[in-house]
Order: C-alpha cells, then structure tokens, then sequence
C-alpha cells in the first residue's frame, strides 16, 4: 500500500514533467520539465565551468531549465524555454533539416557531436566560421564558432572543438555533422535585448546572441555644457547604457 502510494507519486511527478514540442515537420519531440538547480549549485556550476574553460564566453548561467538540444532545436530564448531534450533526432530523421556538408557551413547551421555508437550527445548552434583547416580532435568541429549549453552547465560561445564533449576533456564526441533548416528563406533579422550585455537576433531559421554594438550618442553634445551627456547606444537593438561593460 505505502509502496503504491510512493510509486504513483513518483510517477505522477514524471508524468506531470512530460511534454512534448513539434518539429517543423510536426513531429512530437518528447521533452521534460526539471525543477531548476539551487542559487548554490548555480553559482559553483558557473565558476567550476568558467575555470575549466577559460578560453570560452559564459553567455547565460547554469540552469536546469533547457538543455543542449533544446537550446539549439527547440528555442534560443533562454528567457522562456524551460524545455529539457533528451534526445533531437526528429529534427533530422523527419527531413525539417538535412546534413550539409562542412564546407557548406553557414551561421544559424546546427552542429550536432556524436559519440562511437553514432549517438547525438551535444547540439550547438553554429555562431561563425573560423577559418582553421581540420585537426584531429572531433572532427571538423574546429572549424566553427559555436554557441551551446552545456548540460545543467551555463551557455558558453566556444570553438567548437573546445567544450566538454571533445574528447581533448574526456568527453565522448569522435565526429560532428552540420545541419541546416529545410526550407529556402532570406535571413529577416529583429533585435530584441536579452541584458546589458548581449541582444538577441532572431530570425525564423534560429536566433543568435550577440554582443551591443555600442555607439557614442552624445545627448548635449558640447562638452563644456553642464549638461553633457556621453551615452551609448545599440545600433542594433537600441538599449541604450551609460558606462557600457563591452
Ligand atoms: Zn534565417
Ligand atoms: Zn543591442
């Protein structure tokens, strides 16, 4: 009795943590709800991660709210995506991206590493190329620029062939394929900020996150004016700061 009461509870717990999102072909993609990790395990992720990979950007902290996959198949908003993908290969396997070659890279292309057993362990999104001919570390995964999550970890922008997935940090990943959304379309850009740092740029094949690109807007533009005032704004998204950090 006191075991079925404990087992429908758990399972009434996962069962209430179950959802599913659509690829752009329709496919039901199972996802999972997580409760999100404590301010602790949140501040040690980021400063344990950071140190390990100082060569890489921390774009948004530890969260158990989405995932590799999820971020880079489901949705780029980080504000609201609180979607944990298992397992992306829908998004593939029913043709709403197909595999394109590494010479054919372009930003917003996917970047999936997977491990011997042919199994996608991390989804990135492809930021920029970087000119680099192949080494031997995973693939052509050095040739790109990639903006990923990583597991419960933050979002970091890392070359691609430095993350915790190569196997140069005892990760598992031997190769990577490129992927790119099966449709025709001129990228359509808007720009919404996401903080004082980095703004969003969107568009319908994926979205990107960029750092402001700041430009003096001087309000009362002779210096000697009590009332002078040096600011900046975003050419792009308009937030406008007065001592910007970038
Ligand atoms: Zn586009
Ligand atoms: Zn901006």
């Amino acid at each position: 009795m006191i075991k079925n009461l404990i087992m429908s509870s758990i399972l009434a717990l996962s069962m209430n943590s179950i959802s599913y999102v659509y690829t752009p072909h329709g496919s039901g993609v199972l996802v999972q709800v997580h409760d999100e990790l404590s301010s602790f395990q949140i501040a040690s992720y980021n400063s344990y991660t950071d140190s390990n990979f100082p060569l890489a950007t921390r774009i948004a902290s530890s969260t158990n709210h989405y995932n590799c996959h999820s971020y880079a198949w489901y949705s780029q908003n980080i504000n609201t995506n609180i979607y944990w993908m298992e397992n992306p290969s829908l998004y593939y396997a029913d043709s709403s991206y197909h595999e394109i070659s590494y010479n054919q890279v372009q930003p917003r292309d996917r970047i999936c590493y997977f491990d011997e057993n042919n199994y996608n362990i991390h989804s990135g999104m492809v930021l920029w190329l970087t000119g680099e001919v192949q080494n031997p570390v995973c693939g052509y995964s050095n040739t790109v620029m990639v903006q990923s999550k990583w597991g419960n970890k933050g979002l970091y922008q890392h070359k691609g062939d430095y993350c915790p997935y190569v196997s140069t940090y005892n990760g598992e990943a031997s190769y990577v394929k490129f992927y790119r959304l099966n449709e025709t379309h001129t990228h359509s850009f808007s720009y919404t900020c996401m903080n004082d740092i980095y703004h969003y740029e969107i568009c319908s094949c994926g979205t990107l996150l960029f750092q402001h690109n700041f430009e003096l807007n001087i309000v009362h533009p002779n210096i000697n004016n009590p009332s002078y005032i040096p600011e900046y704004v975003c050419k792009d998204c308009g937030f406008m700061a007065l001592n910007p950090s970038v």
